[in-house]
């Protein structure tokens, strides 16, 4: 409960559709791809370490033959331990102090709108979509939407508009990719860097996870498009923002690891064997307790159909920002 109005219209439409969803699932399966978290693994599109801790949001269907920054179980583990790491060097240096961890976070966000020319097919979106874009965050991130509500919140402190051809589409992982951050990216490791364009094969947006030293990689990035009023058909309501900066705020998917294991390393989040897409309303693909989580932000669902966060998600967002990202 606690839905707002308006959102109560918005998540019911999620759920009124539920039967022509199923169909569609149905006949997407064979053009989703392969689902497993494992399966993607090596040799997947992460030539290098600072952007092999990135992810990505996928519309089924994408001409991506695979998500390209899926996580392995050895990366996991990796990020795991990293994390303990991070922590424990957190409360060596904050020893004296005790547990001054801090309870309520205001993003700056600073927004690179990255465009081919002046027109609007060629990136050029207007001002309201963006501050709607942080409306949706901040709702999104205050529980404001039926979710758990979570520590952050976003402050717009700047929309750079960047005229250059060469830098879109935004192709993932590319050097021009890596040129337009280095040229573009402020702030420290609390400033959300958010890059706006047409996407390369077919992805809705991928974003780097926090990291002990400052990369300049660091960032999400987004497809203009699925910001509210955008285009991008049951994409468009700005959630694609919403995931990405769970990513960035060390967020897993729910799907990461399948039914075995940690799964996504937050306990009350359901195991779920694959992604879901569209809204597969009822949808359990692991035996173990729980239906699949598809209304979470962190899963493949339509925007209509995705509106929360778990408490255990909260707090492994919070803990991460106090290891890494907080001053
Ligand atoms: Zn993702």
């Amino acid at each position: 409960m606690g839905l707002r109005p308006n959102l109560l219209t918005r998540r019911a439409a999620g759920v009124a559709s539920t039967t022509l969803a199923l169909l569609l699932s149905t006949a997407a399966v064979g053009v989703v791809p392969a689902a497993s978290a494992f399966s993607a693994a090596p040799g997947g599109a992460c030539a290098e370490p600072a952007d092999s801790h990135a992810n990505a949001r996928v519309k089924p269907g994408a001409a991506a033959t695979h998500d390209p920054n899926e996580l392995t179980a050895k990366q996991i583990r990796e990020r795991e331990a990293d994390l303990a790491a991070a922590l424990r060097q957190r409360a060596n240096f904050r020893a004296g102090a005790g547990a001054t961890t801090l309870a309520t976070v205001t993003i700056p966000v600073v927004v690179h709108v990255i465009q081919e020319n002046s027109t609007r097919a060629g990136g050029n979106i207007p001002d309201s979509m963006i501050t709607s874009q942080i409306s949706v965050l901040n709702q999104a991130y205050a529980g404001g939407t039926g979710g758990a509500a979570t520590a952050f919140a976003f402050r717009l402190d700047k929309i750079n508009r960047v005229t250059n051809p060469a830098w879109y589409p935004i192709v993932n992982g590319s050097s021009a990719e890596r040129s337009m951050k280095s040229s573009l990216r402020v702030g420290g490791k609390n400033t959300l860097n958010l890059y706006l364009g047409e996407l390369s094969d077919g992805l809705l947006g991928w974003a780097t996870f926090p990291q002990q030293t400052l990369n300049t990689m660091d960032g999400v990035v987004a497809l203009n498009e699925s910001l509210p009023g955008g285009t991008a058909t049951n994409y468009n309501q700005g959630d694609t923002g919403t995931h990405e900066v769970g990513h960035w705020l060390n967020l897993y998917h729910t799907f990461q690891g399948g039914c075995g294991g940690s799964g996504d390393s937050v306990s009350d989040t359901p195991a779920e064997a694959s992604p879901a897409y569209e809204c597969p309303t009822g949808r359990n693909t692991c035996s173990a307790t729980g239906l699949d989580p598809i209304t979470n932000f962190m899963d493949y669902t339509y925007d209509s159909c995705m509106y929360q966060f778990t408490a255990g998600q909260a707090s492994r967002m919070l803990t991460a920002w106090n290891a890494y990202r907080a001053a």
